[in-house]
């Protein structure tokens, strides 16, 4: 296993170190329920407020504005859901990007909003007067993610909440709030929620080298929304069910390590995905898919003229190179929507692989995989 080069971080990195260091003796020792009274339920309760505490300071919140939850998409249906209860009466108008994850997309269309999706160009960018132009005085969220998953464009966050803000304040209104999907952005951005002054950030712990099974919705405080399910009072009744502890902790260890490493790791992997690039690039028929500038550090999407990328990542997987033809939540074979929304042929849609680099990824392993990349496609072309 040790000789494979994993090329998917961004489907799931792998747990760090140190996370599991501070997951063990959670799990093995911190049982107690953290609303129990008792000594081993006051003890749980303790850990729970320092991972509160934790991921709080590394998105510049406060610790109570922190709502832990399973994931990404629990927290996106969080935000999603609660935002439309608590603004019922204004109204059920979403406004969405194109390329957004399934998750949001998948979670406007479960919520029964009135949704517009704002288009990308041909690089993957949002144009945010093209958002504004799409809000109406009954739109109740405006949700834009940070970082793409499977091209890894970065959106101006800021700059379209500074530009949603102008357009609230012109009209004295809280609405719309306005929701980013930060999971694939901590490792290499800054999700700081004040600079990017946003009303709801969703994280999630496994894109960052934490656990499975964990991540957070960050409501602001003066954020309107409404608690979606019933049960306790768990995360101040917003996510109701006993929490999970070794879970929380492990991801606040993640982040932190992430955010702590943040610059000295993002330098290291745009020099190694630049040498893929170039590598990949320089063969025949191969073609970036999404912006080369504003993109996530580690990420490459290219396409491959006259092939199928699912029989690449196949070949690539036998010879021992673990690489994704998109994202890991659609499933099947379905056509990447990203890719669509870039205005991309079914052909070069389906001739894309997505490499994803992350901690252990070396210049060995670029070199190595712009080799077999093409020995197996003399092979299939
Ligand atoms: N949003 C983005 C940008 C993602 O990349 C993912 C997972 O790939 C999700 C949401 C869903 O995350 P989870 O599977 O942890 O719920």
């Amino acid at each position: 296993m040790d000789s494979r080069i994993y090329l998917d971080h961004a489907a799931a990195a792998p747990l760090s170190p140190a996370a599991w260091m501070a997951m063990e003796p959670v799990l093995m020792h911190e049982w107690g329920n953290p609303s129990s009274l008792h000594k081993e339920g006051v003890n749980a309760a303790n850990i729970l407020r320092a991972a509160h505490e934790s991921i709080a300071k590394c998105v510049g919140s406060r610790a109570d504005e922190i709502v832990l939850t399973s994931g990404a998409t629990e927290s996106i249906n969080l935000a999603v859901l609660g935002t439309l209860k608590a603004g019922s009466m204004r109204g059920k108008h979403v406004v969405t990007v194109a390329t957004e994850h399934t998750a949001v997309l998948g979670a406007i269309r479960a919520a029964g909003a009135d949704v517009t999706i704002v288009p990308v160009d041909g690089r993957g960018h949002v144009d945010t007067d093209a958002i504004i132009s799409a809000l109406r005085e009954d739109t109740i969220l405006v949700s834009v993610m940070m970082a793409n998953n499977e091209i890894g464009v970065i959106h101006d966050v800021h700059h379209i909440s500074k530009a949603i803000d102008a357009w609230r304040k012109k009209r004295g209104s809280v609405y719309p709030l306005f929701h980013s999907d930060a999971s694939q952005a901590p490792n290499y951005l800054s999700v700081d929620v004040g600079v990017l002054h946003v009303d709801l950030l969703t994280l999630s712990s496994p894109k960052v080298y934490g656990p499975k099974g964990a991540g957070a919705l960050c409501i602001r405080r003066n954020a309107p929304w409404s608690s979606v399910f019933g049960g306790g009072k768990q995360e101040s009744g917003r996510r109701p069910g006993t929490e999970n502890i070794a879970g929380a902790v492990g991801f606040a260890s993640a982040l932190s390590e992430s955010v702590a490493i943040r610059d000295r790791e993002s330098s290291r992997l745009l020099v190694l995905r630049e040498q893929l690039v170039d590598g990949l690039l320089a063969i025949r028929g191969t073609t970036l898919n999404g912006d080369r500038i504003r993109r996530l550090p580690n990420n490459l999407n290219v396409a491959f003229d006259g092939v199928e990328g699912e029989e690449l990542v196949l070949r690539l997987d036998a010879a021992g190179i673990a690489a994704s033809t998109g994202s890991a939540c659609k499933g099947g074979s379905e056509p990447s929507h990203v890719l669509a929304a870039l205005g991309l042929n079914t052909d070069r849609i389906n001739g894309s692989v997505r490499f994803t680099l992350g901690r252990s990824t070396t210049a060995a392993d670029i070199h190595r995989t712009v080799f077999v990349v093409q020995e197996i496609l003399e092979k299939m072309r």
